[in-house]
């Protein structure tokens, strides 16, 4: 039996949450499918001690202050799954958890949207499966021949499942500052942080708020049509969060560069040094999940979907939200999403 609604939202995370309070406030008829039986995005899954890079009145969602967690200026991963549970009750959004959306087809004048619990008939979709099921593995020599384990940044929980062993945490981004501050810092791990260019730590005065400014100037400029202010990357890439601040200034964060490949049992060094390892943990990012979108045949140079802010220039009853800047500037985070969500919101009013 199909479904008929005015938008079908995929993913209830904090980018299909923002959606969906923007969608109410339009006064549109609308569900939202979320593949995971519980509530919190991919926050439910992320290592215990991972925190946010900004304070939680820094990290709301529309018409919802995060409320500060005692004795913390970052609140933790937990902190974020506890504020998108709350959210998603006091704004009694129609999330259908356990539902996957495994395709996007048109169908006449409207969009298809085929789940492993029914089919749905909208006028419009919006996209908000994020990244997290999409973890990225560069192609580096040597990795078909390690012996030992290898996992990526969605695999990490706690220092415990790896005491005593040699880890190699490669990336100099925040997952990568964070996880090896993580291991350094429980002392029962040996650690060597890998990264392709020196790490470039914020300064400690300098979190997520300045980020989202940067990001925030960025697009009024060009907006405006003024030069391109330049965005996040010219002031560094990690902030320093109280466990990466601590593994710092105890010494135990130097970053060495990246290696050049993998042996059976460890890893070489361009210079000829070697290293044993145990295991390697890939803080290497993530791509969009997209896959769901494959029948309307959207994707163009490097798998992205060209739009104009949210709507996929190819297909105007799609938006997609929350994936990266191309999305919207800092539309990744919980304080950038709530504007593009807006903005998807209104142009789906004006398009029913
Ligand atoms: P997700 O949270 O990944 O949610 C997507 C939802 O879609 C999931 O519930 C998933 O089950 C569902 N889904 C996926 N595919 C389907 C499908 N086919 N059908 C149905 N449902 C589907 N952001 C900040 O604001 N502050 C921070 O401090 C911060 N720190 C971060 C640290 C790390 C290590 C990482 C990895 C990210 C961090 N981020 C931070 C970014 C933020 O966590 C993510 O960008 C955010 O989770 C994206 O939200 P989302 O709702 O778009 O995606």
């Amino acid at each position: 039996m199909t479904q008929h609604t005015d938008v079908v939202v995929v993913g209830g995370g904090q980018s299909g949450l923002a959606a969906g309070y923007h969608l109410r406030r339009q006064g549109l008829d609308f569900v939202i499918l979320d593949a995971d039986p519980a509530p919190g995005g991919s926050w439910q899954h992320m290592w215990n001690s991972l925190h946010l890079f900004s304070p939680a009145e820094y990290s709301s969602l529309p018409g919802r202050l995060m409320p500060a967690q005692a004795r913390e200026t970052y609140p933790d991963a937990g902190h974020v799954v506890d504020y998108l549970t709350d959210y998603e009750k006091r704004y009694d959004l129609p999330v259908q958890h356990g539902a996957r959306v495994d395709a996007v087809r048109r169908d006449g004048g409207r969009l298809l949207v085929e789940t492993d619990t029914g089919t749905w008939r909208a006028h419009a979709v919006i996209s908000a499966t994020g990244t997290w099921s999409r973890p990225f593995l560069p192609a580096v020599p040597g990795r078909e021949v390690f012996t030992g384990r290898q996992l990526h940044t969605v695999n990490y929980h706690s220092p415990a499942d790896f005491t005593g062993q040699h880890v190699i945490v490669v990336g100099g981004g925040n997952s990568g500052a964070q996880i090896a501050a993580d291991l350094a810092l429980d002392g029962n791990v040996h650690v060597t942080w890998v990264t392709q260019r020196p790490p470039r730590l914020l300064p400690d005065d300098i979190d997520g708020r300045a980020l989202f400014d940067v990001a925030t100037a960025r697009r009024r400029a060009l907006e405006a049509g003024r030069t391109d202010t330049g965005g996040v990357a010219s002031l560094g890439d990690i902030v320093a969060v109280s466990p990466v601040r601590a593994a710092r200034d105890a010494g135990l964060l130097e970053a060495k560069p990246m290696f050049s490949r993998l042996t059976a049992d460890g890893a070489r060094w361009d210079d000829g040094s070697q290293s044993g390892a145990d295991v390697i943990i890939w803080c290497t990012g993530f791509r969009p999940a997209l896959s769901h979108l494959a029948p309307l045949d959207l994707r163009r140079a490097r798998g992205h979907i060209p739009t104009d802010g949210t709507r996929a220039l190819d297909e105007a009853r799609l938006h997609l939200l929350g994936y990266g800047d191309w999305t919207g500037p800092a539309s990744a985070t919980l304080i950038g999403v709530g504007r593009p969500a807006r903005d998807a919101a209104r142009e789906i009013a004006q398009l029913s």
